[in-house]
């Protein structure tokens, strides 16, 4: 008896992992099309400068819609697209749309509005990518004093001295370079006043606990005073309420992300929301 279970229990444990594996061949075949069937596109998430309550700049976001499978969100396909290669092409198009969408964000009557957009490390580390970020600033003739880019501490940290020189190369192309998650990924933090970037985005873990923890409220503080010192701005991401916007506000937090403010807009909405948001009356 025991061995026939034991028998059952690895037929099921193999049903099961071919079904998994199944499952992810299919979402690759989709992810292959993605591109060519124009099924991307992308949302935009204000950030609110916490002295005027004005929104200086939203952040590109990827969204899938796939005719099977319906939304699906970066979480599940951005580490799919990574191991095929897709990432590649698929960054390549966000960036260009981000430029795209900025411009025309621009014409529609906000000139001071800036764009974010999230580098994934497998497109950093590649032998182009610098080329590639040039290419894409060129042909789509946007102002790179505009953009951002949004790297992770930990696709920066591994190689310093490789790293130093593409952060160096990617400001003299005029981009601002910010770095998310931050407090999630190194531990060492020497890089902060080693590398060329500009801001900080306290990751929304540590937003999240805000109001719950004495501790937490001490590590944002922290970060934030650190931040300055060292003459960076910082953005506090996933920003859920007021009790939580007014922290940020008190202590000096330059930007806010969340949905405090609005859930990821698609660009038209975003043109709406931009039109009907009122800094005076935004409390
Ligand atoms: P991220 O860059 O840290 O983006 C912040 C994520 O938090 C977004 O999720 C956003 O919708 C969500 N968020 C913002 N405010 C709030 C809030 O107040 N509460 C909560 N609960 N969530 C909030 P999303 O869009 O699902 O993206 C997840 C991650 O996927 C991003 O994290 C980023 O690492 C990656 N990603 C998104 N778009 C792209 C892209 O175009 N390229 C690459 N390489 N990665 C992307
Ligand atoms: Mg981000
Ligand atoms: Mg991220
Ligand atoms: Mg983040």
């Amino acid at each position: 008896q025991a061995k026939s279970r034991g028998r059952n229990q690895f037929e099921l444990y193999h049903t099961d992992m071919h079904r998994n594996e199944t499952k992810q061949m299919r979402m690759e075949n989709f992810l292959r099309k993605a591109l060519e069937k124009d099924e991307f596109f992308l949302v935009y998430h204000p950030q609110v400068d916490t002295k005027t309550n004005k929104i200086v700049g939203v952040e590109a976001l990827i969204r899938w819609k796939q005719e099977e499978l319906g939304i699906v969100s970066p979480a599940d396909f951005i580490p799919l697209a990574e191991e095929t290669g897709l990432i590649i092409p698929i960054s390549e198009w966000v960036l260009k749309q981000a430029c795209e969408d900025l411009k025309k964000i621009h014409l529609n009557g906000y000139p001071n509005i800036r764009m974010s957009v999230n580098i994934s490390a497998l497109h950093f580390n590649q032998e182009g990518f610098i080329k590639s970020i040039h290419s894409v600033i060129h042909h789509t003739n946007v102002n790179p004093h505009f953009m951002e880019l949004e790297l992770t501490e930990s696709m920066i940290m591994p190689n310093a001295t490789e790293t130093i020189d593409k952060l160096v190369k990617l400001k003299q192309i005029g981009l601002k370079l910010s770095v998310d998650d931050f407090g999630t990924g190194y531990s060492s933090l020497s890089y902060l006043n080693r590398f060329p970037i500009d801001t900080l985005k306290i990751d929304k873990g540590f937003i999240k606990k805000l109001c719950d923890y004495k501790e937490d409220f001490s590590i944002v503080q922290a970060i934030i005073t650190m931040a300055h010192r060292l003459h960076l701005h910082v953005v506090a991401e996933g920003v859920e309420n007021k009790k939580q916007f007014d922290f940020l506000k008190e202590e000096n937090c330059d930007l806010i992300q969340g949905f405090y403010i609005t859930k990821p807009l698609t660009f038209p909405d975003l043109i709406d929301f931009l039109e009907s948001w009122d800094y005076e009356l935004f409390f």
